[in-house]
């Protein structure tokens, strides 16, 4: 029975209720007169408070999914662009992954870290290794990490993961700071998340990979990870453990894109309902060629469109949770979806265990490499590239620094009161980078967009504020936020 308040996988993420939303789907993807209803409940509305979006079911979001009346695919784009700019503007954070470890007991057939591949060397970072891979992130200009392992108890055990998050935190390299760890690790217990939250992280991300049981169960054929229960009700043990940010997230390619899509909205519906707070983010990473793997063999891989398709949908069915893409994606791609809802970005990625420090920008080791990063630019082209956009790119990790998170940041969020604080951070953030880190090139392209930009700051006292922060910032202050 399907149950989202139910604390069991298979109720809350139930197969028939799936079935029967891409029935529904199927059924009504050219019934105008519901598709236009549909369109309107998302709309954003203004209100006392501000702006706020109603968001959709999944079997609402569903029949947007499936839309074949192309003016409406067009009004569907039109208003994922709208929720995108009523809630996070022109903005888009930014992060970096870092690889601590590829040892691995799973035996996941999309990923080269899969217990079985010999070709692979393994490696596993030291103290030191963490401490000169965090120097490197510093040093180009990132302030937010999302670090990433394989599951392996005895090699990758949570008190090494903890080490590893104190090392990150405790470095203060010329001006640099990382002042927000995201972790994505397996799925564990309440104690051990309770410990990830004492360790001060921002957001916990676990990949559902897919959300259909039996591809699951194939995909994922040996080691703890084959346990679909335990890993689809991680989540719940994490928020049990006091982590209230979550990231959820799909490998696009590995199961049919419209299940996969009513699963994930479902899980979110779910979270809301037993907690009270939705997902922190979602992302959507696509399978990608690997070492051992051939992205080929699995027939249900999506192409561009319906991937652009996948953002706006998600924009508009869940409007408050983060997006991210990766450096998964190339440079056509990315700069297509960024305006349908993609609210974070990873720049100058390695994806490999030690592939920042000692490495130019050219040069990329790829024989721990978990998978091929099409987007090989430099933090600093990156930046360049958005700013050329009209974006701005944000180092800002304000909110879980002033205890913004889970539902305190959703119902700020909500209101869209949570620009009072982005706008003027991003700017103070970027002044930060254009100061310590950009090549000549984008420092110029960076103050001109800051002395236009200041002024959509509409509160006064924020501006005045903001305004002299920036002063400070130039004359060597650092770690201002709103
Ligand atoms: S996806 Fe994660 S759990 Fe699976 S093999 Fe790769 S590193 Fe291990
Ligand atoms: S103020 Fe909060 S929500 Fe806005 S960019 Fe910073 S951390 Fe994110």
């Amino acid at each position: 029975m399907y149950d989202p308040k139910s604390l069991v996988a298979d109720e809350f993420i139930n197969h028939e209720e799936i079935l029967a939303t891409l029935e529904y789907a199927e059924k009504n993807k050219s019934n105008r007169e519901l598709i236009e209803q549909i369109l309107e409940k998302a709309a954003p509305k203004k209100t006392g408070k501000g702006v706020e979006c109603a968001g959709l079911t999944h079997r609402e979001a569903s029949v947007l999914l499936a839309c074949d009346i192309p003016e409406l695919n067009e009004k569907m784009y039109d208003l994922a662009r709208d929720i995108k700019q009523a809630f996070y503007g022109n903005r888009i954070v930014m992060f970096a992954p870092l690889y601590l470890s590829n040892y691995c007991v799973n035996q996941c057939v999309y990923c080269p870290y899969h217990y079985q591949n010999k070709e692979i060397p393994r490696k596993k970072l030291t103290q030191d290794e963490v401490r000169a891979e965090v120097i490197a992130l510093q040093d180009m200009g990132h302030k937010r990490l999302a670090i990433e392992s394989g599951e392996d108890p005895v090699n990758n055990p949570i008190e090494y993961i903890l080490e590893c998050i104190k090392t990150i935190y405790s470095i203060k390299h010329k001006n640099g700071a990382i002042r927000r760890v995201n972790v994505n690790i397996a799925a564990t217990t309440v104690e051990n998340y309770r410990k990830l939250k004492e360790a001060g992280i921002g957001t916990y991300i676990l990949f559902q990979e897919t959300y259909h049981k039996e591809s699951y169960e194939k995909l994922h054929p040996a080691g703890p990870k084959h346990n679909y229960a335990y890993h689809t009700e991680a989540m719940d043990r994490a928020m049990e453990g006091g982590i209230d940010d979550v990231g959820l997230g799909v490998l696009f390619g590995l199961d049919m894109y419209k299940y996969e899509f009513a699963g994930l909205l479902m899980h979110a519906e779910h979270l809301e309902a037993v907690h009270g707070v939705g997902p922190h983010t979602i992302s959507v990473p696509r399978v990608k060629r690997a070492s051992d793997i051939d992205p080929n063999v699995f027939d249900n891989s999506i192409d561009d469109e319906i991937f652009s398709k996948l953002i706006a949908c998600i924009r508009i069915a869940v409007p408050y949770t983060g997006m991210i893409i990766s450096t998964r994606e190339n440079e056509t791609c990315r700069n297509k979806v960024l305006g349908l809802g993609i609210s974070q970005i990873s720049g100058g990625s390695r994806t490999s265990v030690g592939g920042y420090a000692g490495y130019s920008t050219e040069e990329r080791p790829h024989d721990t490499e978990q998978f091929d990063v099409s987007d090989q630019r430099s933090l600093d082209e990156v930046v360049k590239w958005l700013m050329d956009l009209g974006y701005i790119p944000s180092f800002c990790t304000a909110c879980y620094r002033e205890g913004r998170t889970g539902d305190r940041f959703m119902s700020l969020c909500k209101v869209g009161q949570i620009q009072n604080c982005c706008h003027p951070n991003a700017l103070m953030t970027l002044q930060e980078y254009l100061e310590d880190y950009a090549s000549p090139e984008t420092k110029a392209v960076g103050e001109a967009l800051i002395a236009k930009e200041i002024h959509n700051v509409t509160n006064p006292k924020v501006l005045e504020v903001a305004l002299k922060n920036l002063e400070n910032i130039k004359n060597g202050q650092r770690d201002f936020r709103f």
